[in-house]
């Protein structure tokens, strides 16, 4: 007769919050499986994780019932694979906010992840345009703190596609590190529920290839992310996930000069940190690849991701001169309302309050743009997206302070847990926080 395999923790997917997880208590030796919901790309980025980047299930454009375009990924590595390399220590005010001191883990989680400042050589003509127009008004960019090798960054400026170097720090370097001390993977498995009994939990449940299956464990860790970790939660009884969402959602801005632009070039290498503090906003050069920009540039929205539709997009790039284009974007911390709906569906639109931080956010952007001299008749501005989605299992409401949900052995780590959004990269806030949970596991389970 064989023995059913009992997990000493099943973490469920493998962005920032569960590859940090899983790589804590896989190196302390522990039983570990990472289940997670798509394929495993390779390390060096592939143009087609833009097919899982943005788009529900259904392969349309992922966007709240309110018109706000979500990002995020489901492949192994998650969101991180398509990330811009910023990590930003978030200010002492949020944390104070928050009431949780994350000083030891963030120091850590930077030492892991081997953050350094954008160096200069490294910056392209559009951005350096961009640092003079900003320092004409008396506004100072800093260099961003990014998660990058910047001996083996080229400068290419497609992070967004994955990072063809290795240069760029992913979650699956810590999957990797999980898998070397022995944690099992499930790659392309959607876990649906978790199983429970007389209140502690058991294991979870999930589908590969149309079958379900069920895995035991004795703790659970859910790291699907902000949008599918409320649904998991919702469908094994806990009600209150995912009742308001957070997306820090962005303004971006562009215009076209006579002689420079930032095609090409890596996004978001400074940013401005003056109204950080008081407005919650983060104001930072920032360009799409040429394909994706035709979205903000020429409003141009495929209903549905397709090939057809995506050779249209291709068509309409020529239409804009990337290379005399500079742009802005600037995130706001907007407020959690709306819904994460077990069906897929996310409610949420902009309040009064988001509306006028994105107009002020644009205003930002523009006074940046024409001291960058752009020419003002070619300002645009693009619509409203999202890449930070969070708040949909926050502390203190949906988890306790050591991440538990009411059901016992019940844990989340990743972006659902903050308490309010940052208004800012949040990876590093994600991998400190789950170290600090890996820590409390270790110690109490
Ligand atoms: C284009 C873009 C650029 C970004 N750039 C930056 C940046 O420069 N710096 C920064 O700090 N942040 C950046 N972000 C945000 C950052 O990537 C995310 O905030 C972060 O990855 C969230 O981590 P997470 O662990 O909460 O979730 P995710 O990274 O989204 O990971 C969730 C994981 O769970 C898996 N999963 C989902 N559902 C299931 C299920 N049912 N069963 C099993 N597995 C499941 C997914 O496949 C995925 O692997 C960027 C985001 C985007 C879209
Ligand atoms: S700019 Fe290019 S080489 Fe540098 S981190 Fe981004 S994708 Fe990698």
């Amino acid at each position: 007769m064989t023995t059913k395999q009992v997990y000493d923790y099943i973490v469920v997917g493998s962005g920032p919050g569960g590859a940090t997880v899983a790589k804590e208590l896989a190196e302390a030796k522990k039983k570990v499986l990472i289940v997670e919901y798509g394929p495993r790309f390779t390390d060096k980025g592939e143009i087609k994780v833009i097919n899982k980047l943005f788009l529900d299930k259904e392969k349309k454009l992922l966007r709240s019932d309110g018109g706000i375009y979500i990002g995020q990924t489901r492949i192994l590595g998650g969101t991180s694979y398509v990330a811009m390399g910023g990590a930003v220590t978030p200010p002492d005010s949020i944390l104070k906010e928050w009431k949780i001191n994350l000083s030891k883990e963030l120091e850590s989680a930077r030492e892991d992840l081997r953050v350094k400042l954008m160096p200069s050589h490294l910056i392209g003509e559009g951005t350096q345009r961009i640092i003079e127009g900003a320092r004409s008004l008396g506004w100072e960019m800093k260099p961003t703190p990014k998660c990058v090798d910047f001996d083996k960054c080229t400068g290419c400026g497609i992070c967004m596609y994955g990072c063809p170097t290795g240069a760029k720090w992913t979650s699956l370097e810590f999957v990797d590190k999980a898998i070397e001390n022995g944690a099992d993977l499930l790659l392309n498995s959607e876990v649906r529920k978790v199983l429970h009994e007389n209140g502690k939990t058991v294991g979870v449940s999930f589908t590969n290839n149309g079958s379900t299956s069920k895995v035991y464990g004795k703790n659970i860790i859910l790291s699907a992310g902000a949008i599918e970790t409320p649904k998991i939660l919702q469908n094994s009884g806990v009600e209150e996930a995912g009742k308001g969402i957070a997306l820090d959602v962005f303004q971006s801005t562009f215009g076209y000069t006579e002689d420079v632009g930032m095609k090409n070039e890596p996004v978001m290498a400074v940013y401005l940190d003056k109204f950080i503090e008081d407005k919650g906003l983060f104001p930072s050069p920032y360009m799409y690849p040429t394909l994706t920009l035709v979205r903000n540039m020429l409003d141009f929205e495929p209903k549905k991701y397709s090939g057809l539709n995506q050779l249209r997009a291709l068509v309409k790039t020529r239409k804009v001169k990337a290379k005399r284009l500079i742009g802005m974007m600037t995130k706001i911390r907007d407020e959690i309302t709306g819904e994460v709906r077990t069906d897929g569906t996310i409610k949420k639109a902009l309040t009064k309050k988001d509306q006028e931080s994105l107009d002020e956010a644009h205003e930002i952007n523009k006074k940046i743009l024409l001291a960058s001299r752009a020419k003002s008749e070619t300002i645009t501005r693009g619509v409203y997206e999202s890449g930070h989605p969070c708040c949909t299992a926050p502390i203190g409401k949906v988890v306790d302070e050591n991440q538990e949900t009411e059901i016992s052995n019940l844990f989340v780590s990743d972006a659902s847990v903050f308490p309010s959004p940052l208004g800012m990269p949040p990876i590093l806030t994600i991998v400190a926080l789950s170290k600090k949970l890996s820590n409390y596991l270790l110690a109490n389970t």
